[in-house]
């Protein structure tokens, strides 16, 4: 057997970059998957791991970002909006949203940034050609990925959102978020509201940003009467585990135009490497290791 002697691995030294993710649980990202083939395409000298961090060593591990020199993070569930409190600049859609997705350590200076949202709109525009300007939206949940899904939206010029979600007290405070940040009057429907199969019949876009459907409920959708939808609809489900669930499915037997969420995820991806970076990171490399990854994880 040919034995490689290199202490860090091929193409990696001393001097390695180090990024990373914080969340708990952390095991099921796919953020490592992503990262590192970008490294390694570009010959970077750079890794990027999964950290597990609970709530309570949050802040201990925002500030080790700065004391071990850390390049940068993604931060995800439940600290988008806690890690916050421990950053010395929020910039862009994290200023509006009040959530952050990555952090950018320039000479222990922590810049936060949201990408989830602008990684929607291009996964939009890309993968479909679709432009949100002047168009009717239907969002389906009010948690962090609604959250930057609808001020995405509202940047972009939807003329018309309208929230649904199963708790309508989140609903509410997310349009009133955006009504105070924006101005924009954002739309609540329930799922049992008559009104719903009217607002579906004329809309351009529904968007699912609930868990709902996702492994291993992935028998579940959400209850839409997607038969009455306007047959021009693109439906986005920001879910991609499995790469076609159930609200897909019952949409593409009805004749929409569909989409999984894993272009928001790579696109959310790349924007946070290019901050890091500076480097304009390999769409097509990133693209293939996840979707391959997807496509194999759940047949086992
Ligand atoms: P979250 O903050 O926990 O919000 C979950 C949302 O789903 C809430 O609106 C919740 O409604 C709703 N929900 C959960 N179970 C439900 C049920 N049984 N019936 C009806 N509604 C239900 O989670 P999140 O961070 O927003 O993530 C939401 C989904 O988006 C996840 O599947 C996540 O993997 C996916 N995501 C994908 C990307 C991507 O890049 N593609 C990025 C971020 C997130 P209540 O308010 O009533 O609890």
């Amino acid at each position: 057997m040919d034995l490689e002697i290199t202490p860090y691995g091929k193409g990696v030294s001393a001097l390695v970059r180090v990024y990373g993710i914080f969340g708990d649980p952390i095991e099921h990202s796919l953020s490592p998957l992503l990262h590192n083939v970008a490294f390694k395409v570009l010959e970077m000298n750079a890794v990027y791991l999964p950290f597990l961090v609970t709530a309570g060593n949050l802040s201990g591990a925002v500030q080790a970002i700065r004391s071990l020199e850390l390049g940068g993070v993604n931060i995800t569930i439940p600290h988008k909006q806690a890690v916050t409190a421990y950053l010395d600049h929020l910039q862009g859609d994290a200023l509006l949203t009040g959530s952050v997705n990555t952090i950018v350590n320039k000479d222990g200076v922590l810049y936060g940034y949201s990408t989830d949202g602008d990684g929607l709109l291009l996964a939009l525009e890309r993968e479909a050609g679709f432009s949100p300007r002047g168009k009717k939206v239907l969002l389906l949940g009010a948690g962090g990925a609604a959250r930057a899904v609808a001020f995405a939206l509202v940047r972009a010029e939807a003329v018309e959102l309208c929230l649904v979600n199963r708790t309508l007290q989140r609903a509410e405070a997310l349009a009133e978020q955006i009504k105070d940040k924006t101005g924009f009057a954002v739309q609540l429907l329930s799922y049992e509201d008559p009104a719903l199969v009217g607002y579906l019949g004329e809309t351009d876009l529904v968007v699912n940003a609930t868990s709902v459907g996702m492994h291993p409920q992935s028998e579940t959708a959400p209850p839409l009467p997607l038969d009455k939808a306007n047959p021009a609809c693109l439906v986005y489900d920001l879910v991609y585990r499995p790469p076609e669930t159930e609200l897909l499915k019952k949409a593409k037997k009805h004749g929409l135009k569909t989409l999984n969420g894993l272009g928001m995820l790579l696109y959310q991806g790349m924007l946070a490497f290019q901050h890091w970076t500076g480097v304009e990171p390999p769409e097509k490399p990133m693209r293939m290791v996840v979707k391959k990854f997807l496509e194999t994880e759940l047949s086992y």
